[in-house]
């Protein structure tokens, strides 16, 4: 590749599929979860609820979980099934569809007559992995291209805009001076892998014992009596959220 002929530094922020990865020759360590998951909106009628009450929750049933995602002019939801599954999905029909759907989420059951054409949904195939090492000499990758996040808390874009914005303020003067050392470089991936790890970890950890587990069972799972009690301590049930909204390790534009 002729990256470094044509520039100081090149940055592959081409996302999860980054082609400039593949072309660098960077592989992926990959820690796929069991899942797949359907995307799609349904429209906020007038009758939904408008407080913050709900406004992002999920539930499960039969097999299948559904995340919500309160957009205020519409919902947002992820559908999510096992694996290599989507063939059977698809050849059940829109009506098993939805009928699944209201299953799990009673209240929507005028909303899912408004799912008339599998071209309404968007199949996510799960991944998540990250590279080893994001540089070589003249290349830096940042976000999806580094690091796949898996959707548990939709994490992806926080991450991928803390990296861009740690490589900016370690490299706005390199670039300047128009030399740019891999050591530069590595103080980029260094900043960013730690909290990367760190929440690939903890997402990792609900796919295998809670996603994986509703995804086997017909019947539901369990949620620990020390979990439930966890999530009504604010102090507790608040830490996800701060971990998704600012990370492990905060990142701000110098
Ligand atoms: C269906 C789905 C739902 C998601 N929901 C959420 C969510 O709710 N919250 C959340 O935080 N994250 C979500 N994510 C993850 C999130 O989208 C990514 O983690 C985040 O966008 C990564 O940012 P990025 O800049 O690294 O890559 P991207 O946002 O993927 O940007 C890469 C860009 O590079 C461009 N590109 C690729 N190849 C080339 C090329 N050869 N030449 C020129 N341009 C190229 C692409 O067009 C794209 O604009 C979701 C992902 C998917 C697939």
């Amino acid at each position: 590749m002729d990256y470094m002929k044509c520039a100081l530094l090149t940055v592959g922020a081409d996302g999860r599929f980054s082609n400039v990865r593949h072309l660098a020759g960077f592989e992926m360590i990959k820690t796929s979860p069991p899942m797949d998951i359907l995307w799609f909106r349904l429209p906020h009628l007038p009758e939904d609820p408008q407080g913050d009450e709900g406004r992002v929750r999920g539930g499960f049933a039969n097999g299948r979980m559904l995340a919500v995602f309160d957009r205020f002019d519409y919902w947002q939801v992820g559908y999510v099934f096992p694996k290599g599954t989507y063939q059977q999905v698809r050849a059940g029909g829109l009506q098993a569809l939805r009928e699944s759907i209201v299953a799990i989420e009673p209240s929507f059951a005028k909303h899912v007559t408004s799912l008339n054409d599998w071209q309404q949904f968007s199949l996510l195939s799960v991944e998540s992995g990250r590279c080893p090492r994001w540089y070589k000499p003249g290349l830096l990758l940042i976000g999806d291209a580094s690091h796949v996040m898996s959707p548990v808390g939709g994490v992806g874009i926080n991450y991928a805009v803390q990296d861009a914005t740690v490589a900016s303020n370690l490299l706005a003067s390199p670039l300047k001076s128009g030399r740019v050392e891999v050591s530069d470089l590595r103080k980029v991936q260094s900043e960013r892998e730690f909290p990367t790890r760190i929440i690939q970890a903890a997402q990792s950890a609900i796919q295998k014992r809670v996603i994986a587990n509703v995804l086997s069972s017909q019947s539901g799972v369990r949620i620990p009596p020390l979990v439930r009690l966890a999530v009504r301590i604010p102090i507790i049930r608040d830490i996800p959220a701060r971990l998704i909204a600012f990370g492990v390790h905060r990142a701000h534009v110098a």
